[in-house]
């Protein structure tokens, strides 16, 4: 916080902002207005406006793949620690054969070393002869030998990129069980009868496939908490950021594998509370799910009355007119709200193409579904951008929204980049931004329940009421309020920290 205190100074030395009267005002308003004052003084200057929103506090960020959110530079070294090779046809990491070159090669070859990274990540991918899009997708099945068994070094990645950007909570999506669950779908195969299959893949064993993904977690846990120094004096940085995992479905995999996975989805969140629920992942626009896209909510709408635990975030309306034909932009984020419970949506580009577009926006906004804002994303891979971008339209129609990363690692942005381009492309003020930074929080899936008892006004529940927000010492009953829910007392950091950022406490 140090470069805007420094601004925020230089700032009070130049001009007396503080009237008399300004005085009776909370503390915490005034510094709050103080800072949205330096916050237009310096919104059109890039470099000014980049320091001052790294510093400012994000709140989580909810949707975040983690494989995605790894640098090519860490897959290279990785590849090159396990003695992996590259196929320089693929540009692909694989066990090394004949024809192929030592990862170790390529780190010792700055031309190679290059090209390995453009083709692992959105860098220069102007100049591969692939669309955004394409390349995009491309690049996990590039990089993807070269992470294996480092889950806990990735886990270490993203919880530090999040520490620098001043991010108070990550929702990580994952696949923990390496495949059985997957394998156990395609052993059992497609009954249409959910109950049969259900019953079949519970039968076959898949809470055991569960379990060893929990002691895997434990080792990746374990391990990201060594690289983060977390035991060291005063801990490492980041290892005060909480974690907590979407089980992460493939739908493009055939149906009774996608069936599996989902009831991991929710099994797991019963099983491991570092779960919090299931997300659908893989592109929308694969011939597979535009074909099940329907079947796959059938198969959410049956599970989820057996199950508590489990929240539920799709992936909708990745979408853009032209990626796939006029009747494809029909209906999913719909059927994700209606069918597939959805309590949050990624993405949802294309809402203002689909049937009953106000229709839509006004039935999200009802039952308070937010929507998973990743703008870079959207840009690269839809083309999507500034007015054709959806964000106005929910923000107009009163649909929650925050700002997330998508794949950080290999869009090669941060959280800080979405907060820079927010309000570069689409005019957001700081106000917008804090009202996003604490809409990401009370939409996360931690336990508990909020400390707003209305998160649209920002007003305090009535056993906080009175106290001043983020304040270190609290009523009894906001003590008591904020001991009981876990949710609360991250948004009371998140208070505390915008009190500090702002000037005001
Ligand atoms: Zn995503």
């Amino acid at each position: 916080m140090k470069i805007f205190f420094r601004l925020l100074s230089a700032l009070f030395i130049l001009t007396p902002l503080v009237a008399p009267s300004v005085s009776t005002q909370p503390a915490l308003a005034s510094g709050e207005s103080r800072t949205a004052r330096h916050f237009d003084s310096i919104k059109t200057r890039p470099l000014l406006l980049a320091a001052f929103l790294r510093e400012m506090p994000k709140g989580g960020d909810l949707h975040n793949h983690l494989s995605g959110a790894i640098y090519a530079e860490s897959f290279i070294k990785w590849g090159a620690e396990a003695d992996a090779c590259l196929d320089t046809a693929t540009m692909s990491a694989i066990p090394c054969r004949a024809g192929t070159i030592s990862m170790k090669d390529v780190v010792a070859n700055p031309v190679i070393y290059r090209a390995v990274i453009d083709a692992w990540s959105m860098r220069n991918y102007e100049l591969s002869g692939q669309s955004g899009h394409d390349h995009f997708f491309d690049t996990f099945g590039k990089f993807g030998y070269a992470g294996n068994d480092r889950a806990g070094d990735m886990l270490a990645e993203a919880v530090g990129l999040a520490a620098r950007d001043n991010v108070l909570y990550l929702e990580l999506m994952m696949t923990p069980d390496e495949g059985r669950v997957a394998g156990l779908g395609r052993k059992i195969g497609w009954n249409s009868d959910f109950a049969t299959m259900r019953n079949r893949l519970l039968a076959e064993g898949l809470r055991d496939s569960l379990k060893v993904a929990v002691s895997g977690l434990n080792r990746w846990e374990g391990r990201m908490r060594e690289l983060l120094n977390c035991s060291g004096a005063g801990g490492g940085e980041g290892c005060d950021i909480p974690v907590r995992y979407l089980y992460q479905v493939g739908r493009g995999l055939a149906p009774e594998m996608v069936f599996a996975q989902i009831l991991a989805g929710f099994e797991m969140a019963e099983l491991d509370p570092r779960f919090v629920g299931f997300n659908l992942v893989m592109p929308e626009d694969y011939p597979v799910p535009i074909r099940d896209f329907t079947l796959h909510m059938e198969i959410i709408n049956f599970l989820r009355p057996l199950y508590k635990k489990a929240h539920i975030s799709l992936h909708a309306g990745e979408l853009a007119p032209g990626l796939v034909p006029p009747d494809e932009l029909c209906c999913h984020i719909r059927q994700s709200v209606e069918l597939g419970h959805a309590e949050r949506i990624g993405h949802g580009v294309d809402v203002a193409y689909e049937d009953d577009p106000f229709g839509l926006l006004k039935l999200m906004a009802d039952r308070n579904v937010m929507v998973e804002i990743c703008l870079t994303s959207n840009e690269v891979i839809l083309g999507v951008t500034g007015q054709h971008h959806s964000l106005h339209l929910y923000q107009a129609h009163g649909v929650p929204t925050a700002l997330a990363t998508d794949d950080e690692g290999v869009s090669r942005i941060d959280l800080t980049h979405e907060f820079v381009k927010a309000v570069r492309d689409h005019g957001l003020s700081y106000l917008d931004l804090k009202a996003m930074a604490r809409t990401s929080l009370e939409h996360s899936f931690l336990p508990g329940k909020s400390i707003w008892s209305d998160a649209k006004s920002f007003t305090l529940v009535p056993e906080c009421s009175g106290n001043t927000l983020g304040s270190a010492k609290q009523t009894p009953s906001c003590k008591a309020y904020l001991e009981a829910n876990e949710k609360a007392r991250l948004q009371w950091e998140l208070e505390k920290r915008f009190g500090e950022f702002e000037g005001g406490s």
